[in-house]
């Protein structure tokens, strides 16, 4: 889906008066993305942030070993801006990591509580990656893609986000 659905949308919606950002849910994870919001992602302890605004370029979930690593969880949920939409604040360390497919991944994370705010991965230049969670909101859109989705996902996870595309 792209420009054509999501002028539609615009259309329809001006004409109905809804704000934008009231789409429903079943408008699809693209459409959504095109929402121009502002959002601020921060750490456990509130000294690094991200302030995100523009469109969504990607969001996903990964399900490989390292994210598991990373986040202690199951799988890792991230979204990408342009590097010109997010605005960073407060002090970070980094760790950089090589990918399991060999890129180089640079984790920012904050020096006080060691929450992870923003990363970057050298093959997806101009774009910084924030972890969702780093929003603490439950209403973020939802991933479009699902990587190392039938080689590292538990076997337990469901990720039920429509469309969806499986990779790995
Ligand atoms: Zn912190
Ligand atoms: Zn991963």
């Amino acid at each position: 889906m792209a420009g054509e659905a999501q002028a539609s949308f615009r259309r329809a919606a001006e004409l109905n008066k809804v704000p934008i950002c009231a789409v429903p849910d079943k408008a699809g994870a693209e459409l959504k993305g095109a929402v121009m919001i502002t959002r601020r992602a921060e750490c456990s302890c509130g000294q690094l942030s991200a302030v995100c605004s523009g469109e969504i370029v990607r969001i996903s979930v990964c399900h490989c070993l390292d994210c598991k690593r990373r986040t202690g969880s199951a799988f890792s949920y991230n979204v990408r801006f342009k590097e010109g939409d997010v605005s960073i604040q407060g002090r970070a360390a980094d760790f950089t990591r090589i990918g399991e497919q060999g890129g180089r991944v640079s984790y920012s994370f904050c020096p006080d509580c060691g929450t992870t705010v923003h990363y970057r991965i050298d093959t997806q230049p101009g774009v910084i990656a924030i972890p969702v969670g780093a929003f603490a909101d439950p209403s973020f859109p939802p991933p479009f893609q699902s990587f190392y989705h039938d080689s590292r996902r538990c076997e337990w996870v469901e990720i039920s986000a429509e469309p969806l595309a499986k990779i790995g």
